[in-house]
Parts: structure tokens; C-alpha cells; sequence
């Protein structure tokens, strides 16, 4: 009798709150016949959905190529086998080098996305990173460590823009990180968020602080993982007072599903 091989899911796991979970994500665990979770960063309370019987292994210290001959094997036993990545899949998560041995072995693949660290840290500080007039473009980048930078995204060049950006895996090259920015142009009083454990119950850090402060920040709140670094022009925008509003509700302006109000001034948001 031949055996209906299964398919492989990458699932995000979201941030680290569960609850953060897809629901598509969380229905497949719960159907799952075997999961290989990342151990170091994703929250093992999500478990609980898991089958009783379910094979569920820590694929913290496995190789690449133990990793792929678990998920082979599994996916000639079980119709559903999840990979379950930390936050989004498709960012810093090994994705590729994972699907191609799969790939190989004729075995279907699925991603399913999820809440990655950068949104989780925007929600957990009640941040924007985008907003009219201040900036409309979001990087999503790490410092160089061990992994080498492609040519052209140096933080020296990318922070030129002035936009937002959210820095993955950089939390131990904060020396770098201020020596980049400045070199961008950014000022030592350029406000920084740093965000350990975001979405983390009970362990979530926040700390805001400014280039200059950056490592010292760091060093008073012991962070020394997990941890997103935003700089943004936008950051703090909660307390500004001469904000420019978006134009999609403004009352002047007409779009696809409603018309501007005659007489409408562009408005100007004053907190008075
Ligand atoms: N795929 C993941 C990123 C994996 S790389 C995602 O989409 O979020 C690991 C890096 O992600 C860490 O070095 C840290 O910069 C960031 N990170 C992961 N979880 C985090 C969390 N809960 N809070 C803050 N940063 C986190």
C-alpha cells in the first residue's frame, strides 16, 4: 500500500504572546502529527493546542540537515508536520535553506505568516511607523555581525533615508549601531525604542532612550537579548501636538469609498 505523503507547514508563531497566533496557525497545530519548534524563541505555551499524541521536538541545538531528515520523516508519516518559526517566517528564519531539502524530497510546503517581532514591539509601545509628512518607508534590517551585509545596506546607507527602522539580531552591536547612524547624519538626541520580549507575558521591556544613551540604556535595563531596536523620526508621535493628519480621513479629501465634505478644511490635528 503506498502512504499519501503529508505536507510541511512553516508556521509564524507570532512575537511570543500566543495569543498572537494565527488562527490558521493554531488550527494546524491543533491537527498536527508531529512540530519542530524553534525552542529559544518561541513561547512553548503554545503547545497546549497540540494533540495529545502529537510528536513535538525542541529543535534547538539540531543541525540544518537534522532538522530537514526530522520534517522528511515525519511528512511520510503524518498528513501535517509544522516547523514553528518565531514571528514572521520569512524573516531572519532559515525559510529557504529548510524548503530546498524538502523541495528535493518531492514534499508539498506550506507557510503560514505571522506577527513579527518588529509589529509586536510598534503595538507593545503604541508606535506608528509610518505617518504623513514624517516618513512613509519601514526598513526591516540587522547590523552586520558574522552574517556579512550585502553591499549597499550597511546601516550607514540605509539609515540615510531618515525613515523607520527595525533592527533584528543587533542587541550586541550597539557600539555599531551608533557609530552607523551617526554617520548617517542621525543626532545623538535621535529618539530610539528598544523592546525586549515583546508581547512576552509578564516579560516584555520597554525602554526609550536616544542614540547617545543607546548602549548605556541597554546596559541599566539588562538587555541583552531578544530584543528590536526602532529608530524612527516618528517615534513618540503619541504626544505631538501639530500633527499632520492622514489624509484618508480627512474631510477634504474624496477616495474610493467616500466623498469629501463641501467645505472641509485640510485639517491639522491640535490637541487643545
Ligand atoms: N522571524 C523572527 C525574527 C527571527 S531573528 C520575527 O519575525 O520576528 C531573531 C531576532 O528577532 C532577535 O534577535 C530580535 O531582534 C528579534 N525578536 C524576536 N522575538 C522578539 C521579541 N519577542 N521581542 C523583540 N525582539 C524579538
Amino acid at each position: 500500500m503506498t502512504r499519501e505523503i503529508g505536507t510541511v507547514w512553516f508556521v509564524g508563531a507570532g512575537a511570543g504572546d500566543p495569543n498572537l497566533m494565527t488562527i490558521k496557525g493554531r488550527d494546524l497545530i491543533a491537527t498536527a502529527g508531529a512540530i519542530l519548534y524553534a525552542g529559544s524563541l518561541v513561547n512553548k505555551a503554545i503547545m497546549q493546542w497540540a494533540p495529545k499524541d502529537c510528536e513535538v521536538l525542541d529543535s534547538k541545538g539540531m543541525t540544518l540537515a537534522e532538522i530537514t531528515k526530522w520534517l522528511v520523516e515525519r511528512a511520510y508519516q503524518y498528513k501535517t508536520v509544522l516547523r514553528l518559526q518565531t514571528g514572521d517566517p520569512s524573516l531572519y528564519g532559515a525559510l529557504i535553506e529548510m524548503v530546498q531539502p524538502l523541495d528535493a524530497a518531492g514534499i508539498d510546503v506550506r507557510v503560514v505568516p505571522g506577527v513579527t517581532s518588529a509589529m509586536a514591539s510598534a503595538a507593545a509601545a503604541v508606535e506608528t511607523f509610518t505617518l504623513p509628512e514624517v516618513t512613509q518607508t519601514v526598513i526591516f534590517t540587522r547590523v552586520e555581525g558574522r552574517t556579512a551585509m550585502p553591499q549597499g545596506e550597511r546601516l550607514r546607507d540605509l539609515a540615510s533615508h531618515s525613515c523607520t527602522l527595525c533592527l533584528y539580531l543587533s542587541i550586541t552591536l550597539l557600539d555599531t549601531i551608533q557609530k552607523e547612524m551617526h554617520a548617517a547624519g542621525w543626532s545623538a538626541q535621535a529618539p530610539i525604542l528598544v523592546v525586549h520580549k515583546a508581547s512576552w507575558p509578564g516579560e516584555e521591556k520597554i525602554v526609550r532612550t536616544t542614540l547617545g544613551e543607546l548602549k548605556n540604556a541597554c546596559r541599566a535595563a539588562k538587555i541583552v537579548s531578544q530584543a528590536m531596536i526602532i529608530a524612527s523620526p516618528a517615534l513618540g508621535a503619541r504626544h505631538w501636538d501639530d500633527l499632520t493628519n492622514s489624509k484618508l480621513y480627512d474631510a477634504s479629501f474624496t477616495h474610493r469609498f467616500r466623498r469629501a465634505e463641501k467645505n472641509a478644511e485640510t485639517s491639522k490635528k491640535t490637541n487643545d
